[in-house]
C-alpha cells in the first residue's frame, strides 16, 4: 500500500506552491488507493502559530483535499503534530548516538567558521570537516570541563548516494558536497533534517512528493533513513523521492510567499471554486495528457502519474487560472451555482446567509443570466446586487453615472419609462419590443446609447445581466422607480 504525507509548516500562509504539492499527494495516494497523512512540522515555534494550523486544515478542507491520518481524524501512527513527538526525537537521537551513526560535536562557531574559511582559500570542499568523529574520551572531557555543550551530527557515509527521483530520473550526490550535519542542537532541539526523515520512516512513508528546494536535503536524509533502518527504526525501506518544479511567478521570479497572487485567502476572498483552482495548480507541471486542460478531480486522479510531471519550472499565470476557474463555474448546475454564490453575497451584505424563499427564486431565475458570465463566485456582488439591494439602499456607481448618464439620457429614460409603463405582460420579449419600438425606431438611437443608460438605471453600473432579462426579474415597479430616480 503506497503510503504518501503532506507536511506543512503551519505559519499562518499556504502558499500556491504548497497546495500543489498537497494535490499531487493527495492525487498520487488516491490514485493506488492508498493513504494520505497529513504531519503538521511544528517544531520550529518561533515560526509556527496555532491559528496557522487551524488555518492550515480550514485551507484543506476548502479545497476538499482530504487525509486518511492526521489532526482532527487520528489513526495508528500518531501523534501528527511534531510538536508533540519530542520524546520521540529524543529517543531515535540516543540510539543513533549508542550504535555510532551519529556523534556529539563540540566545535564552536568560530571554530567552525575559522576552519572553513581555511579550507576554502585552500581550494578544497567547506562543508563540515568530522573535526569531532572520533573523538577520545579524555577530548570529550576537556570540551565538557571547558563547559561546552555540543550539537548531534550524523555520520555522513563516505561514497556517493544516488537515488532515483520519481520526476528528474537519477540524481547522485557526491561525498565531498555531503557533510555531517546537523541533526539536534546545542539547546536540545531538534532539526528538520532529523524529524522529518525520522517521522517519514516511523510513519511507514512510501513516496515522498515534495518541491524541488529540498532536493538537496535529500541525499542527506537517505543517508539518516539506511541509519534508521540499521538499528530497526521504519520499515527499512527508503521512501521514492519526487521532487516538483519551481512554480516561477511574474518576471520568471520564483513565485515568492509574499506575493498576492501565491497565497490561498486570496483565491478565497475572491471566490474561486476549489475544483477550479485545483485543476490549475494540476497544470503546473502535470497535464491529462489529451490536450484537455479542464478536468474534476476525479478525473486526475485516475489519470493522475508521476512520471508524467515535467521537471521544468511552471509558470504560474493569473489569467489562465482565472479562465480554467470559469470553465468549472460554467460546469455547475444552475442550483449549485446559485448555492455557491450565497455565502459570497452574504458576506457583501446582499442577502442574509440565510435567504428567504422570494429571495432564493429570484437568485435561481437571475443564475441562467450571470452563469455564463462571471469567473469567481465573488463577481456575483457586482452582478446581482441590483436584483436583492433593498430601494433605500440603491445607488448608482458615480463612475457609471457620469459617463453614461449625461447628455441625451434623460431623453432616453424619459422615453423609457413611457414605453415600460405601457407594456402589458411584463416579460422579457414584451419589454424589448416596446424598448426597441421607442429608442431604436423612436428616437433613432444606436443600441448602446440607447440601453447604455437604462442599464445603468436599473443596475447602477456598466456591466450587468443582459438587460432585458434584467428589467423582468427586477419588476415593472423598481424598474419604473429606479429609471424616475436616475432621471431625477
Ligand atoms: N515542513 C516542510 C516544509 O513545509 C516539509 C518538507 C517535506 O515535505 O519534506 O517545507
Amino acid at each position: 500500500q503506497v503510503r504518501l504525507r503532506f507536511a506543512p509548516s503551519p505559519t499562518g500562509l499556504l502558499h500556491v506552491g504548497n497546495i500543489r504539492t498537497a494535490l499531487f499527494a493527495w492525487a498520487f495516494a488516491r490514485h493506488f488507493g492508498g493513504k494520505l497523512v497529513l504531519r503538521i512540522e511544528d517544531t520550529d515555534t518561533a515560526r509556527n502559530t496555532p491559528e496557522g494550523m487551524q488555518f492550515t486544515l480550514d485551507s484543506l478542507r476548502w479545497l476538499n483535499i482530504d487525509w486518511d491520518e492526521g489532526p482532527e481524524v487520528g489513526g495508528a501512527y500518531g501523534p501528527y503534530r511534531q510538536s508533540e513527538r519530542m520524546d520521540i526525537y529524543t529517543d531515535v537521537v540516543a540510539k543513533l548516538l549508542a550504535a555510532g551513526k551519529a556523534y556529539h560535536c563540540y566545535c564552536s562557531q568560530e571554530e567552525l567558521d575559522q576552519r572553513r574559511e581555511a579550507a576554502r582559500s585552500a581550494g578544497q570542499h567547506s562543508g563540515y570537516d568530522g573535526h569531532c568523529r572520533a573523538l577520545t574520551p579524555e577530548q570529550v572531557q576537556a570540551y565538557i570541563d571547558e563547559g561546552r555543550r555540543p550539537v548531534v551530527r550524523l555520520r555522513m557515509p563516505d561514497r556517493p548516494i544516488t537515488f532515483d527521483d520519481l520526476v528528474r530520473g537519477e540524481i547522485t550526490f557526491l561525498p565531498e558536497n555531503l557533510g555531517d550535519y546537523v541533526l539536534v542542537r546545542a539547546n536540545g532541539h531538534p532539526l528538520y533534517p532529523l524529524v522529518n526523515p525520522v517521522d517519514d520512516a516511523l510513519m511507514e512513508i512510501t513516496h515522498v512528493l515534495r518541491g524541488e528546494d529540498l532536493l538537496s536535503s535529500t541525499p542527506r536524509q537517505i543517508a539518516l533513513y539506511e541509519a534508521l533502518a540499521e538499528i530497526g527504526i521504519g520499515t527499512g525501506r527508503t521512501p521514492r523521492f519526487g521532487h516538483l518544479p519551481f512554480v516561477m511567478g511574474e518576471g520568471n521570479k520564483k513565485l515568492s510567499k509574499r506575493d498576492p497572487s501565491s497565497s490561498l485567502g486570496e483565491y478565497m476572498e475572491r471566490g474561486f471554486l476549489p475544483e477550479g483552482l485545483l485543476n490549475y495548480l494540476a497544470l503546473l507541471g502535470w497535464s491529462i495528457g489529451d490536450d484537455r486542460d479542464v478536468f474534476t478531480m476525479d478525473e486526475m486522479i485516475k489519470a493522475f502519474d508521476i512520471r508524467r510531471v515535467n521537471a521544468n519550472a511552471a509558470r504560474f499565470d493569473p489569467k489562465k487560472c482565472e479562465a480554467i476557474n470559469a470553465s468549472h463555474m460554467r460546469l455547475l448546475a444552475p442550483a449549485e451555482f446559485a448555492e455557491r454564490v450565497v455565502p459570497y453575497l452574504a458576506k457583501a451584505g446582499v442577502l442574509p446567509a440565510e435567504p428567504t424563499a422570494e429571495q432564493r427564486a429570484l437568485l435561481d431565475a437571475a443564475v441562467p443570466l450571470v452563469q455564463e458570465r462571471m469567473n469567481t463566485l465573488s463577481e456575483s456582488v457586482d452582478m446581482l446586487g441590483f436584483l436583492f439591494v433593498d430601494e433605500s439602499a440603491f445607488s448608482i456607481d458615480p463612475d457609471a453615472g457620469a459617463k453614461v448618464l449625461t447628455g441625451d439620457a434623460g431623453v432616453v429614460l424619459e422615453a423609457t419609462s413611457k414605453a415600460l409603463e405601457e407594456v402589458s405582460e411584463w416579460t422579457t420579449e414584451a419589454i424589448e419590443q416596446a424598448l426597441r419600438a421607442s429608442l431604436i425606431d423612436g428616437l433613432g438611437l444606436k443600441p448602446k446609447n440607447a440601453f447604455g443608460p437604462v442599464r445603468v438605471a436599473i443596475s447602477g453600473r456598466r456591466i450587468s445581466p443582459p438587460l432585458f432579462e434584467s428589467l423582468e426579474l427586477l419588476g415593472r415597479d423598481r424598474s419604473l422607480s429606479r429609471i424616475a430616480s436616475a432621471r431625477a
